[in-house]
């Protein structure tokens, strides 16, 4: 049967990925919504290429959009912001949803898809950085399924036998033998460069990737380690388990994804070529294979596969995910609400990009500790969440 999909998030670069596989195979999926923010252009091409029957944009923007679509003879149900937004994430028709808007923004259409017993391909990583308990809980509840499409987490995934693929909670029982997760961090741009380099480094150096295209603010994120901080407490919620059982380490190739490590001295990875196509085509055809298109990993090409321990000072973010992880849910909301607001700040040139992790940091020791029940609302997490941004903006202002 024809899986429905939805794509939110469809305008960025994980929506790219994923348009581009569901362009392949036709006959398996059926492009149901779409979603855009700014990049309404680029939209309207998107959906007079892949005829969606429904989709959203800003709510100041729908009445116009809509007429844009009826110019290109296109009948398109068009819906709002985040209301428009959870309505695609629990309609009916949607099978399957692509969360793969970035930041904060993504999480009420995410947790309302969990809630409704959707299918769940998670891009999304601040979701479950900001709700991790409530959106697993809201997945075991609901009988929804949640894939992850972070290269990192899908590759573990991927390593996990089936019996904690379904279960995660298995991930305990002593006869699976799980030790230990690695995850794999490329280091980013600055790998090489020391702290004072990278003090003065400017956008264009920042978001420069060594081996991966991606969004502005994951760039940002690979280039400070804080997305590798973030993806560490990604871990934690899908795999059920504490961040001391997470292992990080510096693979500057990006060949092997993660790994996980068993009792008995076996080490299992993943490797591909660095394709976020791969992992979404898993994710997408999951329990089976399909082609992805992406590049076959060439094996005779490489040179060699280095492994090096992160520098937890120069990359401080990283440092200050596994306090937060450690301190309970409030911690962890504050610090990726400080980190998109300090995030913001860098890219509009209004501070520099080793002033990220002091301003993190000065917003994580403003926090009391403590977790939010498996059960705490959306509405708890987001007065949580605007709370740190205002005070990151004054921490902010005091520095710019
Ligand atoms: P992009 O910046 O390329 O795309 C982000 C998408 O979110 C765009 O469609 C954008 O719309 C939309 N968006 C932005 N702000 C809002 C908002 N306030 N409300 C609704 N929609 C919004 O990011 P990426 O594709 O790189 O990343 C998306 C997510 O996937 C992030 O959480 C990231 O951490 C994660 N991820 C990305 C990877 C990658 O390789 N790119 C790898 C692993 C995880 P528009 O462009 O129209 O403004
Ligand atoms: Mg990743």
């Amino acid at each position: 049967m024809t899986q429905r999909i939805a794509v939110l998030g469809a305008t960025g670069s994980i929506g790219d990925s994923t348009l581009a596989i569901l362009a392949m195979h036709p006959d398996e999926f059926d492009v149901y919504a779409l979603s855009g923010h700014q990049r309404l252009d680029k939209l309207l091409i998107l959906c007079q290429q892949f005829r969606p029957q429904r989709v959203c944009v800003p709510t100041a923007a729908t009445h116009d959009f809509a007429k844009r679509l009826q110019n290109a003879g296109l009948d398109t149900d068009v819906v709002g912001g985040e209301t428009g937004l959870i309505d695609i994430a629990t309609d009916n028709q949607t099978d399957t949803l692509v969360a793969a808007i970035v930041g904060a923004a993504g999480l009420p259409s995410t947790l309302a898809a969990a809630r409704a017993g959707k299918r769940i391909l998670l891009a999304n990583k601040e979701a479950l950085v900001m709700a991790g308990a409530v959106m697993t809980n809201a997945v075991k509840m609901h009988n929804a399924t949640l894939l992850p499409l972070d290269s990192e987490h899908n590759a573990i995934f991927q390593c996990l036998p089936p019996e904690i693929q379904r279960d995660t909670t298995q991930i305990h029982a002593p006869k699976y033998g799980v030790r230990k997760l690695w995850l794999t961090a490329s280091g980013g741009p600055f790998l090489q460069q020391t702290f004072a380099q990278m003090q003065q480094a400017g956008v264009a150096e920042a978001i420069k990737h060594p081996n991966w295209s991606m969004g502005q603010k994951i760039s940002v994120d690979s280039a400070t380690m804080m997305n590798k901080g973030l993806e560490l407490i990604e871990a934690c919620h899908l795999f059920d388990l504490s961040e001391d059982k997470i292992n990080v380490v510096i693979h500057p190739q990006s060949i092997i994804h993660s790994m996980v490590e068993y009792s008995d001295g076996s080490f299992l990875a993943q490797l591909g070529s660095p394709d976020m196509k791969t992992p979404i085509a898993h994710a997408l055809s999951y329990p089976e294979r399909m082609d992805s298109g992406s590049q076959p990993l060439d094996l005779y090409a490489l040179s060699g596969l280095e492994f090096i321990e992160p520098d937890l000072q120069k990359f401080a973010c990283l440092r200050l995910a596994r306090t937060a992880m450690q301190a309970g849910t409030q911690a962890t909301i504050v610090l990726n609400a400080a980190n998109e607001r300090a995030v913001s700040a860098f890219l509009a040139g209004r501070i520099r990009l080793t002033d990220i992790a002091d301003i993190n940091e000065q917003a994580l020791n403003q926090v009391s500790t403590g977790s939010l029940g498996h059960d705490a609302d959306i509405e708890e997490i987001m007065a949580i969440d605007k709370v740190a941004r205002k005070r990151t903006d004054t921490l902010i202002m005091k520095l710019a």
